[in-house]
């Protein structure tokens, strides 16, 4: 066989391919290479780094370089289950576009770390979880009438987006598992995402008592080799449902039918990191190329999601009853101003969880601070301890005792007396799970108590132990951080109670609001599934329309209100935004090279359709000893603009040393 010039894109940050040699005949184990192939090639110093092929040539005989630069030969060819084609091929080549990423950048998305490192025999224990799917039920007639929406798409065949907006415990889950199953009736696979998988044991537990073989998780916290081996028996047919997170969209199913984004609200879909995407956007992509239909459901949709539907670009579909129990819980709000309780639980909060334990249910406690206390500030001079890397409070904790920074990780002891005025003492300022936990002890002191938080899930399978001994009865009261709201279904829990209502409201983002309200809703969606529930938020602003539209399950109420001041104010999803933050040690470096962005993007892309605002310091403006300054970019941009733009960022950063650009297309968080 003749040799062959590869073409190859690299997970390096330029926005080129790399021209390789590739002699197919040189060992029996390899083959001809085509496009969307991944190969194993040198690069620099690097000996082994992954690629997808996007061109391929015959290279005649005796030729050794290309344009100039020696060709080095191709290492190896990865099986043909790797191969990046069809749909998944024009799904990378979106995101490199959209998000302005090298398309190499976005090819470790389609594959396990390690691809091609299969182990046999490494079956996971499917999760052990109470209260799994009893089998299918007989749909309601709002169900049926969601799924024939959903179906009708996908028995023409067509591509279609639904946004399933069905209230807590409402029955969402039953509609997409029987929709997956109608899918599979005709040969075609699903995807089904979750946001968080650690924190989803019970979903996971009912698609696998609904599927069985035919259904497998993929996510990071399985072995490389597991990873691969479910990645290879979903590209060879031999798996017909694949769930997971956000990373799970890539998996290479074939004959795609039915994507799921459950929670769709969720903020975890965005990927925090490089490369940088959405991943319920991308699912909206992948259906469109697949001809598959993306449903997305959700108690408390995205405001994005709202006006795609209102736009008509999704079918609006309505659960809005609640199945079993007595309907959504009465929520009452306890207005804290003047008790000078900051950090407790109110009288009417204690008497409630009272009556919940005398009669043998079960209470959730959500308090969206890990830790002792928020900060440790110095009773005589008001002194806070604060990161020397960011600038931010330390948050005390008790055990290990330590100040910690929750950037950066920054970790030291506890002084006895304030560095700064040397005489005096600590008052903890703020609460924390901890704290409540240690005050439920006192309070309560034959009362089970489990906490879940970042602190006490650090282990492997922990988040899973937590919520099944809650499930299993094994515990009273669950007390935690946001881990508490997502959609856990515990039916013996009878009292939510959220400390600081408000705790949100200030973060100064433009999502603030909708974030509230969305965690409010779900946490108090928790209470009341089999019995009669009940709901306390403790606030110091309980006037405030979100508390009120959330103690009220008012979802329209909410969008009501706060789709006028996006519009208003240009923000998604009125318009969309691309956030860049310039970042160096020296505070004039980040300031300097952050006005000579702001200049080149306004003589170029502010012609009225764009607006760019900034450079302002950013909510964080130091982190990891970096000054951090920001600019917004409002507006939705061309695909020229854009090629432009990433060669603008480009150049900034090659002729200033030191400083960081980086760029953020839809920013889920702009602090
Ligand atoms: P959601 O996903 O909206 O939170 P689920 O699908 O988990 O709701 O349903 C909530 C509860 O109601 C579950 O225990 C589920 O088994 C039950 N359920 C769902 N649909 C039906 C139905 N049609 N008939 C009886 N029970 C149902
Ligand atoms: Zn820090």
């Amino acid at each position: 066989m003749p040799a062959q010039l590869l073409e190859v894109a690299l997970p390096v940050p330029l926005p080129r391919t790399f021209s390789y040699r590739h002699e197919p005949a040189q060992e029996s184990a390899r083959r001809r290479a085509a496009v969307g192939d991944l190969v194993v090639v040198p690069f620099g110093r690097r000996r082994e780094v992954t690629g997808l092929v996007t061109g391929a040539g015959p290279l005649p005989d005796g030729v050794t370089a290309h344009e100039g630069v020696a060709l080095r030969p191709v290492t190896r060819i990865h099986p043909p289950e790797y191969r990046i084609a069809g749909e998944r091929l024009r799904l990378a080549r979106w995101l490199a576009e959209y998000y302005m990423l090298p398309l190499g950048e976005v090819v470790p998305l389609f594959h396990p770390p390690a691809p091609g490192t299969a182990a046999r025999g490494d079956a996971e224990d499917a999760a052990a979880y109470p209260d799994v799917d009893a089998g299918p039920v007989v749909l309601t007639v709002d169900q049926r009438a969601a799924l024939a929406v959903a179906a009708a798409h996908l028995d023409r065949g067509a591509f279609g987006a639904v946004l399933l907006h069905g209230v807590t415990g409402s029955g969402k889950t039953e509609v997409y598992l029987a929709l997956i199953e109608r899918a599979l009736a005709k040969g075609r696979s699903a995807l089904y995402l979750l946001p968080e998988i650690a924190l989803t044991p019970q979903t996971l537990s009912r698609i696998h008592a609904r599927f069985g073989e035919r259904a497998a998780a993929i996510h990071s916290g399985m072995s490389a080799g597991r990873r691969c081996q479910v990645h290879e028996a979903a590209a060879r047919g031999e798996l017909q449902v694949v769930v997971g997170p956000r990373s799970a969209l890539f998996a290479p199913l074939p004959d795609l039918g039915v994507i799921v984004v459950d929670e769709e609200h969720e903020s975890s879909y965005k990927q925090d990191e490089k490369p940088r995407y959405h991943a319920r956007h991308a699912a909206l992509v992948r259906g469109r190329e697949a001809k598959a239909v993306v449903v997305l459901g959700s108690a408390t949709p995205d405001l994005e999601s709202v006006a795609n539907a209102r736009a008509g670009r999704f079918d609006l579909c309505r659960l809005p009853d609640r199945l079993g129990g007595g309907g959504l819980p009465p929520v009452r709000i306890v207005d804290m101003r003047g008790t000078g309780a900051p950090d407790g639980l109110s009288p009417v909060l204690e008497d409630a969880l009272e009556q919940t334990l005398a009669a043998g249910r079960q209470g959730i406690l959500y308090y969206n601070r890990r830790g002792f206390a928020r900060a440790l500030q110095c009773r005589d001079c008001g002194e806070v301890q604060e990161c020397p890397n960011c600038d931010i409070a330390l948050t005390y904790h008790l055990r290990p005792r330590r100040l910690l920074c929750h950037y950066c990780g920054h970790a030291r002891g506890v002084p006895e007396h304030c560095p700064a005025c040397t005489v005096g003492s600590f008052l903890p300022g703020g609460g924390g799970t901890e704290k409540i936990e240690l005050h439920l002890h006192g309070r309560f002191p034959e009362a089970r108590v489990l906490r879940l938080d970042h602190d006490t899930t650090r282990r492997r399978g922990s988040h899973r132990r937590i919520l099944a001994a809650f499930a299993g009865g094994e515990a009273d009261i669950l007390v935690g951080t946001q881990m508490v709201a997502k959609g856990h279904h515990f039916p013996r829990v009878d009292l939510v109670g959220v400390l600081a209502a408000d705790d949100g409201l200030g973060m100064p983002d433009f999502r603030s609001a909708e974030r509230s309200f969305q965690l409010l809703t779900q946490v108090a969606g928790r209470a009341g599934r089999t019995g009669a529930g009940q709901v306390v938020f403790q606030t110091w602003r309980p006037e405030d329309p979100v508390i009120q539209a959330a103690s009220r399950h008012d979802f329209d109420g909410f969008v009501a209100g706060e789709m006028p001041v996006r519009e208003a104010l240009g923000y998604p999803p009125a318009r969309r935004l691309v956030r860049l933050m310039v970042s160096a040690r020296r505070l004039g470096e980040a300031e300097s090279a952050a006005r000579e962005l702001a200049g080149a993007l306004r003589a170029n892309l502010g012609r009225g359709r764009l607006e760019v605002l900034g450079p302002a310091p950013a909510v964080f403006p130091r982190l990891q000893d970096r000054f951090r300054v920001q600019l917004l970019l409002k507006g939705t941009l061309r695909t020229a603009e854009r090629a432009w733009l990433a060669d603008c960022l480009r150049a900034l950063k090659e002729s200033r040393r030191g400083v960081e650009v980086g760029h953020d297309v839809d920013p889920v968080n702009v602090y």
